[in-house]
């Protein structure tokens, strides 16, 4: 079977090879987004077409037409070389494609460009404790106070907000309204006055996330998304780029180069790990699954361009399957090094500089970020499967 695209896009694919081969050393290394380095290298990819590829010239971006076949193209040549496909972060792959969808022409003009090169960081104001998976629930509220809302409340597992300059932020507003009618969509800057963050550090030992305080925090009228009380439908097209942003299967493929690499190099009981049949037989499966992912992954890119196809499922199934496949992936690489896999922190045997341990302890996070597997199950099961709905059970306060 010929699985190739054809001479016009093997044609395509010379030139992304070519990019690579005279501007691949200029890449960052993995999780270097705030360098200088990063910033040069995104704006390079801007500059060629290689990041916000589809975004229009007037905000910022490359301005080419959608093809599917040319931004797989690009992933699979870049993931091959391990090379950097640019900046990610909750404002380029959340919140903009939403304001491009939502948003008022001046907010596109004043948040696109400064957040796609880098220079604008964003965090994603949504869970609160007593609203998580039932996000609907939020309490932090907004009230007019002349031109502005005033804002009280708090959210809590804020990624990046102590990085962040801005917050793309969910608030009831409509209090007397049903819970999905109630809410708005405001965007703010993190220093004004009223916020308070407080790190909170995860099992990798990091700061990663933070509660955030809202005490009479006013913001000018005009920095809502979409009308006052439809913050909700906001929310959720923005939760359906999330889901589809966590965990990319061409990513996957790159960390599965590299655990084959390791299989090769290491040995177990007097054989080479890849000659040993229960570390093969797992290698195989994560093997399928990550193929599996990535005819998802093209189902979903065709999806986008037929425009008149619902992509929040698929979306899901990327979000559920990624995040549990390459928590299993890192936990492969970990079993392959023996005794060293538990090695961590500033541990002088250390392999890989220990992003192996890392990203396991990382993607269990996200098993959990962006809605529970549990949650992607039930709504798959529901809306996708036609099961009925679990039973609603009354909260007692
Ligand atoms: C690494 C990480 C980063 C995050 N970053 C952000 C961020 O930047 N911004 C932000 O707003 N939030 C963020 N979150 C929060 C995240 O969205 C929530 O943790 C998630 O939605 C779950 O909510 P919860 O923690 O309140 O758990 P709960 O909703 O209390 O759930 C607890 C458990 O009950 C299960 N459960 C709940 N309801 C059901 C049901 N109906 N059926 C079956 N099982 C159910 C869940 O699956 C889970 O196992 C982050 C979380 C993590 C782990």
């Amino acid at each position: 079977m010929d699985l190739s695209f054809g001479p016009r896009y093997e044609d395509f694919r010379s030139e992304v090879r070519q990019f690579i081969q005279e501007h691949g050393s200029k890449s960052p290394q993995a999780g270097n987004s705030g360098s200088k380095k990063a910033m040069a290298w995104q704006t390079l990819l801007i500059e060629n077409g290689y990041a916000a590829r589809t975004i229009p010239k007037d905000y910022g971006g490359y301005g080419g037409s959608p093809d599917i076949i040319e931004s797989r193209i690009i992933a699979e040549e870049f993931s091959k070389k391990q090379i950097s496909t640019g900046l990610g972060g909750q404002g380029i792959s959340m919140l903009v494609p939403v304001l491009l969808e939502m948003g008022s022409e001046a907010q596109k003009k004043q948040f696109v460009g400064p957040t796609i090169r880098g220079e604008m960081l964003w965090c994603q104001g949504y869970s609160e404790p007593g609203a998580g998976s039932d996000l609907a629930s939020l309490s932090t509220k907004a009230v007019i106070d002349g031109d502005d809302w005033v804002i009280n409340g708090q959210k809590i597992w804020t990624s990046t907000a102590h990085l962040a300059d801005w917050i793309f932020c969910l608030v009831r507003t409509e209090p007397t309204k049903p819970k999905h009618q109630g809410i708005s969509f405001l965007l703010f800057k993190m220093n004004t006055p009223g916020i308070e963050i407080r790190p909170l550090v995860d099992m990798t030992g990091d700061a990663n996330f933070n509660e955030v305080f809202f005490t009479d925090v006013r913001v000018p009228k005009d920095q809502i998304v979409g009308e006052r009380g439809q913050g909700w439908m906001v929310a959720n097209a923005i939760l359906g780029h999330e889901r589809g942003s966590l965990a990319p299967p061409d990513a996957a493929q790159s960390r599965l180069n590299g655990v084959i690499k390791l299989m090769e190099e290491k040995n177990f009981a007097g054989e080479k790990v890849i000659d040993n049949p229960v570390f093969r037989d797992r290698l195989m499966k994560i093997q399928g699954r990550i193929l599996a992912m990535k005819c998802n992954d093209l189902r979903l890119l065709s999806a986008k361009i037929n425009k008149n196809q619902d992509t929040q499922l698929a979306s899901m199934i990327v979000k559920l399957q990624g995040t549990e496949l390459r928590h299993e992936l890192e936990s492969l690489a970990i079993d392959v090094m023996g005794e060293l896999g538990l090695a961590y922190g500033d541990n002088p045997y250390i392999k890989g500089g220990g992003s192996w341990q890392y990203q396991y302890m990382y993607y269990l996070g996200l098993i959990i970020g962006g809605g529970t597997s549990q949650i992607q199950k039930n709504i798959i099961s529901e809306r996708g499967l036609g099961m009925p709905r679990e039973p609603k059970i009354e909260r007692k306060d």
